[in-house]
């Protein structure tokens, strides 16, 4: 069996001496579409820190297919593969939609046939073709989640994370992302994202993970995971 793409095994995280994850263990298997479920501060995008090496660690082990990159800075973490979407949606105002493209830009050791391009990138976000010469700071918020997502896939990751992608944004971007997420799974994509909304992760996702207070609850195929009643109970408003 090939191994996951992601596997994340008894992880503590640490804000100073705040601690944030409590032995949380995590598995994304290669190709998969898997959800962090969880409410506010249960430790979705700590999560996603740890794996990207911005947050302080404590025991634990984390694995990138197989290789522990325990420890690991960022930029390390990035090279073997992983790129990061995070909450906060950050494009460099001052560049276009294009010079943010090229900005996000590096060529691992990919074939040229699966690399991608701005051309790719724009087939994937027809609405940011038209864009291209504007100033990411003019965007609308859907336009720079679009952005962002593009900037990251023009670093040519096998594993994406998406810090909660869809929040506050329109419903027609929303709609927007969840293709993106089933295009970019199609094509072999490894995707990790994080989510409040159990209803649109069930629109994606082929398996979920719920957290609470640091820590990985229930694991599953989404389908099992959104019939428990625990989790219909906390995520879905009737
Ligand atoms: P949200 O949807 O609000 O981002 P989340 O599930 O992603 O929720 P985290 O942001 O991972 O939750 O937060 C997990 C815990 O870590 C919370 O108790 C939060 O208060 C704490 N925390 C997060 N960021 C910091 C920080 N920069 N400094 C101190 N504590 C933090």
């Amino acid at each position: 069996m090939s191994p996951s793409a992601l596997r994340l095994v008894g992880i503590d995280a640490y804000y100073g001496p705040a601690q944030a994850l409590f032995g949380l263990d995590l598995e994304v298997p290669t190709g998969s579409v898997t959800v962090l479920l969880g409410r506010n501060g249960a430790g979705k995008s700590t999560t996603m820190k740890a794996i990207m090496g911005l947050v302080a660690l404590g025991q634990g082990e984390i694995e990138v297919g197989g290789e522990s990159i325990t420890g690991w800075p960022a930029y390390r973490v990035n090279r073997v593969g992983v790129g990061y979407v995070p909450e906060e949606r950050r494009v460099f105002a001052g560049l276009s939609v294009m010079e943010n493209l090229l900005v996000g830009m590096h060529d691992p050791d990919v074939p040229s046939q699966a690399r991608w391009t701005h051309e790719r990138v724009f087939d994937l976000f027809p609405p940011l073709a038209a864009l291209r010469d504007r100033l990411a700071g003019q965007l609308s918020g859907g336009e720079q989640q679009m952005l962002t997502i593009a900037r990251t896939l023009m670093g040519n990751p096998g594993i994406i994370l998406l810090d909660e992608p869809s929040e506050g944004l329109a419903p027609v971007i929303v709609q927007q992302i969840v293709t993106t997420v089933k295009t970019l799974s199609a094509q072999g994509m490894t995707v990790l994202l994080s989510e409040q909304n159990v209803r649109f992760a069930a629109q994606v996702a082929d398996r979920a993970v719920v957290i609470e207070r640091g820590k990985a609850l229930l694991a599953g195929s989404m389908t099992e995971i959104s019939n428990d009643e625990r989790v219909r109970d906390a995520y879905l408003t009737p």
